[in-house]
């Protein structure tokens, strides 16, 4: 690397059900998520968000915090491609990368001013509870999507859309939990059809080994049978 370092200090951070990264969805916008991003102590002058309301999404960068101690490789496994085939680091959204920077388009649902300090709500969003906010910028679509623009692994290796059954004894804790977190029985199934099982795992449509995802401050436990996904468990934590 050459020595031309500069310092980027987090605007802020963002709240989300996910607490650990296993099941977190590839990219935003494929499980119903809500986040809010809180700007820091530093901005108390609401006016930075003058504007935001005309622009239905919002670019969020930050910084893949959890992974600042791994460094990275040139190459790094492709889990859309089994996990044993390789791409290089800047031919994919890996989460190791030189600067650890990670951008991704989430929908703007308004400013609040809260307890917490003033609040960027969101949805869609695919980021650990936590992340630091390095910057927000309106989503243009004239210029943001392209719409000639190709994929070859979207055809190659397409994301899971399983079918999802919850089990009835589940079904009454959860109408309890979303009495809090009315988002909480679609979060679940939206992010539990993207099969959240290790990739080399997805052949499998029976899997009787129970995984365990962690959304709010719930332990949601599920298996695979007759290529549906069962959501057997549930655990307040
Ligand atoms: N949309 C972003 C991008 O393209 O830069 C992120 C894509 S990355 C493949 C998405 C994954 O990042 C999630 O599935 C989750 O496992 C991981 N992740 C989310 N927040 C993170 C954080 N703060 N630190 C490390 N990993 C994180």
């Amino acid at each position: 690397m050459t020595d031309q370092s500069v310092t980027v200090a987090p605007i802020g951070h963002i709240t989300s059900p996910f607490k650990q990264k296993f099941a977190i969805p590839r990219q935003p916008n494929l499980a119903n998520a809500s986040g809010q991003v809180v700007l820091s102590a530093d901005f108390t002058d609401m006016s930075v968000f003058k504007g935001l309301e005309g622009f239905s999404h919002v670019w969020l960068l930050f910084l893949f915090h959890e992974n600042a101690q791994r460094g990275w490789k040139p190459t790094v496994k492709a889990p859309r491609l089994g996990g044993n085939a390789t791409m290089g680091v800047f031919a994919s959204r890996s989460t190791h990368r030189p600067n650890g920077i990670g951008m991704s388009v989430v929908e703007n649902k308004g400013v609040s001013e809260t307890v917490e300090g003033i609040v960027l709500n969101v949805n869609g969003v695919d980021l650990l509870d936590g992340t630091p906010i390095i910057d927000i910028k309106p989503y243009l679509p004239y210029a943001d999507c392209i719409s000639t623009a190709t994929d070859n692994l979207a055809n190659y290796a397409p994301i899971p859309a399983r079918e999802v059954k919850i089990s009835e004894h589940v079904k009454a804790q959860l109408h309890q939990a979303s009495l809090r977190h009315q988002d909480l029985p679609e979060l679940i199934v939206s992010v539990l059809r993207q099969d959240a099982r290790p990739a080399y795992k997805h052949k499998l449509n029976d899997d009787p080994k129970t995984y365990w995802v962690t959304l709010y401050n719930y332990d949601i436990g599920f298996c695979v049978s007759d290529a549906t996904v069962i959501v057997t468990e549930m655990k307040v934590l």
